[in-house]
């Protein structure tokens, strides 16, 4: 009997004008795993993960999570954008940001309750954002900015949690935070993968690696993914810092 991947990708194929930034991509994440997404800049990373979830079109290919089309289980699935690409001048306090993580299970008709708030709180809280709940998101360090978005995914309370470079510019106690927060993700049976960009500290954060550029170039345990000859290979043209390659 096989488990039924908490995403599964198949023939993933997806272009801007007429260049391929995807092509022909198979993957499957397991219940219950913490995986690196890895592969050079404009390897297609982010490019994955929103079309995964329908953000941009598809030329080919099938997702499903948890077995079923995204519709059926839009609740269960969280994303963290990359920081970089979002408008932070947009007016919100931190408590604000949190609870929209409650609203996919609201439905249209309700609105946030005593509940709701508590939900926020809590996911403040074990970011550590909890004491800035009314500061405006713009006034944020790029830290507190990502670990407010973390906590917006953890008020949604998904099984699967996609997050796009959580760890780039933060500081170093945001990357604890984020690391410690997603380990308990997993320990706790929900799904996890992450973009991640820094080759050295992939083995220690992360038990599974994607070695992705275009194509899905390795995929496995990451000491396994993450050799030399791969990375090198999935480099090839790109500019690497040779340290960075063990
Ligand atoms: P990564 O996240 O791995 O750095 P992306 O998924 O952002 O890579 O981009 C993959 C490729 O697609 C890159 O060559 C990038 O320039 C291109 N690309 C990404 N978004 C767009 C877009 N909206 N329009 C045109 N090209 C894009
Ligand atoms: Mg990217």
């Amino acid at each position: 009997m096989s488990i039924t991947p908490a995403l599964s990708v198949r023939d993933l194929t997806v272009v801007y004008g007429d260049q391929p930034a995807l092509w022909d991509v198979d993957l499957d994440l397991a219940p219950g795993t913490l995986t690196a997404i890895v592969g050079p800049n404009g390897a297609g990373k982010s490019t994955l993960l929103k079309a995964s979830l329908g953000l941009i079109p598809r030329v080919a290919g099938t997702v499903s999570f948890f077995g079923r089309p995204l519709n059926a289980v839009r609740n269960e699935v969280a994303y963290v954008p990359q920081r970089a690409n979002v408008d932070w001048d947009f007016p919100a306090s931190v408590h604000d940001v949190a609870l929209m993580g409650t609203f996919a299970r609201l439905g249209w008709f309700r609105r946030p309750g005593a509940a709701e708030r508590q939900r926020a709180i809590d996911a403040l809280e074990r970011v550590g954002m909890a004491d800035l709940a009314r500061r405006q998101i713009g006034e944020l360090s790029g830290g507190q900015q990502q670990r407010v978005f973390l906590a917006r995914a953890l008020a949604q309370d998904a099984q699967l949690i996609l997050l796009d470079e959580p760890l780039a510019g933060v500081d170093a106690p945001t990357e604890t935070t984020v690391m410690s927060v997603l380990r308990e993700l997993v320990q706790a049976g929900r799904t996890v993968a992450a973009v991640h960009h820094d080759l050295e500290t992939a083995p220690e954060y992360f038990e599974d690696t994607v070695l992705l550029n275009v194509q899905i170039r390795n995929v496995g345990k990451t000491r396994e993914v993450l050799t030399s000859e791969n990375v090198k290979a999935a480099y090839a043209g790109r500019p690497v810092s040779l340290e960075l390659i063990r």
